[in-house]
């Protein structure tokens, strides 16, 4: 059945799916999805649209994100909201700034994708360069610990919010040539742990960590310039855990380090 026939890769995509999520799952909850105008947090801002979510999608190239925007309000009655924001220049005030934005358009927030993140140099670590250095850091662990903190209080007031941070699988056991993208991901899952320790026993807002696997997008034909891109998963096949992890049925799960390519599902367990 397909999430919305307007998306045929999405209706696709589900046929790689282990879990098939309530049409309505994510109805009037408000997500916010950074990275929305591209590759995988483009196929979740969409997913999201469809499963009745309002999205605010943030990212750094405005005509990417109102395309989003654009195919979000043709195809669903939702009420997505653009932020074009470069991450790599969040600071407290455009962090504290964005939160209040947010707060006055909706109040509460149900849900964050912390899915941007820079590939950056694929050199070893003798060869690094400073600058490149921190600016990985900046984008894949700098903002995410930003807006996440300056969000505690809106995710708080849902009482029922989850935070994905995405991770990878050098994030997971450390790569020659991965440089700081892979200590990034590492320190993303430190993040994550701290946070779902931290929020345990008030079981408002669950934290865990998804990666995502090879997945069809700029960031992987950079990284892996002589595959053929037709062989490695689209971002729409990979959207079954995407959903799980922010609608009702993943209410109990935090603290996780997930994979979406051997995640049983829920009914699989
Ligand atoms: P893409 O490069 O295709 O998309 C990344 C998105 O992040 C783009 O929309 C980009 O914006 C945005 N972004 C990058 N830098 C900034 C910034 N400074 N400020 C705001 N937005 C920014 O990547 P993927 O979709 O492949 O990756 C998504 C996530 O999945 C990443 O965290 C990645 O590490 C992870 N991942 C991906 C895998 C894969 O095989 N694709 C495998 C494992 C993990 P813009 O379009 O304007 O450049």
């Amino acid at each position: 059945m397909p999430a919305n026939p307007d998306y045929p890769e999405l209706t696709a995509g589900r046929e790689h799916w282990r879990y098939l999520p309530d049409p309505d799952c994510l109805k009037d909850r408000v997500i916010l999805v950074t990275g929305a105008g591209d590759g995988i947090g483009r196929a979740a801002a969409k997913t999201f649209a469809c499963h009745g979510a309002h999205v605010i999608l943030l990212g750094r190239t405005r005509e990417k994100l109102e395309a989003v925007f654009d195919w979000i309000t043709a195809r669903t009655d939702t009420r997505p909201v653009i932020v074009p924001c470069d991450l790599e220049a969040l600071n407290d005030e455009a962090s504290q700034a964005l939160v209040a934005a947010i707060d006055g358009e909706f109040g509460q927030l149900h849900g964050v994708l912390h899915n941007a993140s820079l590939l950056g140099l694929r050199v070893p670590i003798a060869h690094y360069d400073t600058h490149q250095w921190a600016r990985v850091m900046q984008v894949n662990v700098n903002a995410q610990f930003l807006l996440t903190r300056d969000l505690l209080g809106l995710l708080e007031a849902s009482g029922d919010a989850s935070v994905v941070f995405t991770s990878s699988s050098v994030g997971r056991q450390g790569r020659a040539y991965w440089g700081a993208y892979a200590v990034s991901k590492f320190a993303t899952e430190g993040l994550c742990q701290v946070l779902a320790d931290e929020h345990e026993h008030a079981g408002m807002i669950r934290f865990n960590s998804l990666n995502p696997g090879a997945t069809r997008t700029g960031m992987r034909a950079a990284a892996y310039p002589a595959e053929n891109p037709a062989q490695v998963a689209t971002a729409e096949s990979r959207m079954d855990i995407y959903l799980y992890l922010f609608e009702a049925a993943s209410r109990h799960v935090n603290g996780a380090a997930l994979d979406a390519r051997d995640w049983p599902g829920p009914t699989d367990s």
